[in-house]
C-alpha cells in the first residue's frame, strides 16, 4: 500500500507550539490534508504521552487511532464526494520524538510502543518535562545507542540547517553516529538535487516531514513522505525505510528559505560560495555576506551536481494550498476569505494534497481560473523563484504576472 506521511511534528508542550494542538485535532485536520500517517511529537513527555494515551488506542502494531467517541467530524466534508474521489483517508497517528542532544543537534526518533517510550523515558538524562521536545545531556552515539536498544529508528532531524542540525556540528553523520543512521531527514531547507551531491548520504533514504507546531494544514504536512508499505505498522515502516520504498518526497523549493543562499544582508546581491570567500565576506556596498545553506552543502560536496542513487525517489516542490491561495488573492492565509475558498476545494476532491497533485485541471480552471494557473505551475514546474538569501525570503514569480504578487514574508514565516 501506498501511504502518505508526516513523521515530525510537535505536541502541545513544545515551545512556541499551537495551544489548539491535541491527538484529535492533529488526526482530524491529517485527513483533510490527505495523511494516512502523522507523528504525534514529543512522545517523551509525560503531559502529552497521557494525552495520546486517552484519546487514542492502538490498532496495529505501533499504528494508534483516535477513539470512537473522541474524534472530530469535519462537519463541511459530509456531502458527497465527486466519481474517483474516495473519502479523504483517517490519519492515524505513529509516536515520535525529537531529541537535543549535548551539543545541540536534534534527531528525530521513531518509537515502536508505548512500553518503548517509557523505557526510552527511564534511561535519556535530562528534564524531559520541562519542554516537549527534551533537552538532553548525552551524544549523539549515546542516544542512538538507547534508541537502537529500544527497537527505535532514529536518524538526524533537518539535516542542514544553521542552528540545530548533525551538518552544523560535524562533517560526517559518523563522526555524529556509531551506527549508520535509518534516515536523513532533509528539513525545509534542502532537498535531494542539494543532499544527493554529498556521497555519504547515496544509500540512506531521505525523509520530508513539516515539522510542524500546530495542526492545521498550512503547517502540517507541509512536507511529507510518500512510501510503498507491506501494511500500516511500525514494523513495516521499519522495514520499508531499510529496504527504501519511499516512493516520492514532497516538500518546499529550499530556494524560498531567507538563508538558502550566501548573500549580502544589506543589498541582497548572492553570491557564489567561492566567490563570496575570496571577497572576505564583505560585499562592495558595505554589507557583510551571509553564509547560506548552500555554502554548507558546497563544503559537504563530493561533487558538482547532484548523483542520485537508483533507490532515490522524485522530489516534488509544493507548497500549502492556503499559501497560494494567499498569494493569488493577496490575503492572509487564516484569513475567512482563504479560509473559505480552502474549504470549497477540499469539499470537492477530498482532501487538500489531491487538489494540489491530482484534481484535473479542467475542474480546477473552471473553479478558478487564477488560482489553477497557480498550482499548474508546480505541477508543471513551470515556477519561477527569485532566490532567498541574506535574511531575505524568496519570492514566487508565475510567468508573466509576478507584479500581481505580495510579498511572501508574510506567509513563509516558518522558513529556518
Ligand atoms: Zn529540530
Ligand atoms: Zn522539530
Ligand atoms: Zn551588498
Amino acid at each position: 500500500m501506498i501511504i502518505r506521511a508526516d513523521l515530525h511534528i510537535h505536541g502541545r508542550y513544545s515551545m512556541a507550539t499551537s495551544k489548539n494542538m491535541t491527538p484529535e485535532l492533529l488526526s482530524s485536520q491529517g485527513s483533510l490534508k490527505g495523511l494516512h500517517l502523522v507523528a504525534t511529537g514529543d512522545a517523551f513527555h509525560q503531559g502529552w504521552l497521557s494525552m495520546i494515551e486517552e484519546a487514542t488506542e492502538e490498532v496495529n502494531d505501533g499504528i494508534f487511532s483516535v477513539r470512537e467517541d473522541k474524534k472530530l467530524h469535519n462537519e463541511f466534508l459530509q456531502e458527497e464526494l465527486p466519481e474517483g474521489f474516495s473519502k479523504n483517508p483517517e490519519t492515524k497517528l505513529i509516536l515520535t520524538s525529537e531529541v537535543e542532544d549535548s551539543k545541540r543537534v536534534h534527531h528525530l526518533i521513531i518509537i515502536p510502543s508505548l512500553d518503548a517510550a517509557y523505557q526510552m523515558r527511564k534511561k535519556l538524562k535530562g528534564s524531559l518535562d520541562s519542554d516537549g521536545r527534551p533537552r538532553v545531556r548525552m551524544s549523539g552515539a549515546e542516544i542512538q545507542e538507547l534508541a537502537l536498544e529500544n527497537g527505535c529508528i532514529m536518524g538526524p532531524s533537518h539535516a542542514f540547517t544553521p542552528w540545530t542540525s548533525i551538518y552544523k556540528e560535524y562533517d560526517s553523520i559518523h563522526d555524529c553516529y556509531d551506527e549508520t543512521p535509518d534516515f536523513v531527514e532533509l528539513g525545509l531547507s534542502a532537498d535531494t538535487e542539494m543532499a544527493d551531491r554529498i556521497e555519504e548520504l547515496q544509500d540512506l533514504p531521505f525523509l520530508t516531514n513539516s515539522d510542524a507546531h500546530s495542526p492545521w494544514p498550512h503547517r502540517l504536512g507541509r512536507e511529507f513522505n510518500e512510501i510503498n508499505l507491506k501494511n500500516l505498522s511500525f514494523s513495516a515502516l521499519a522495514q520499508a525505510l531499510h529496504d527504501k520504498t519511499i516512493t516520492a518526497n514532497y516538500g518546499f523549493d529550499p530556494r524560498l528559505g531567507k538563508y538558502h543562499h550566501t548573500a549580502c544582508t544589506k543589498c541582497y546581491q548572492l553570491y557564489h560560495p567561492d566567490e563570496a570567500i575570496k571577497m572576505n565576506m564583505k560585499c562592495p556596498c558595505g554589507g557583510t555576506i551571509k553564509k547560506g545553506v548552500d555554502y554548507r552543502v558546497e563544503e559537504l560536496a563530493t561533487w558538482d551536481e547532484p548523483h542520485h542513487p537508483s533507490h532515490r525517489p522524485p522530489y516534488i516542490h509544493i507548497m500549502p494550498l492556503a499559501e497560494i491561495i494567499s498569494l493569488t488573492y493577496s490575503k492572509g492565509v487564516t484569513t475567512k476569505f482563504v479560509q473559505k475558498i480552502w474549504q470549497e476545494l477540499v469539499l470537492k476532491f477530498g482532501d487538500e494534497i489531491s487538489v494540489l497533485i491530482d484534481a484535473p485541471m479542467d475542474e480546477l480552471i473552471e473553479l478558478d481560473p487564477e488560482l489553477s494557473r497557480r498550482i499548474r505551475a508546480f505541477r508543471d514546474k513551470t515556477l519561477q523563484i527569485k532566490v532567498g538569501g541574506g535574511g531575505r525570503y524568496g519570492e514566487l514569480v508565475f510567468n508573466d504576472d509576478s507584479s500581481e504578487q505580495n510579498s511572501p514574508d508574510s506567509t513563509l514565516d516558518s522558513f529556518l
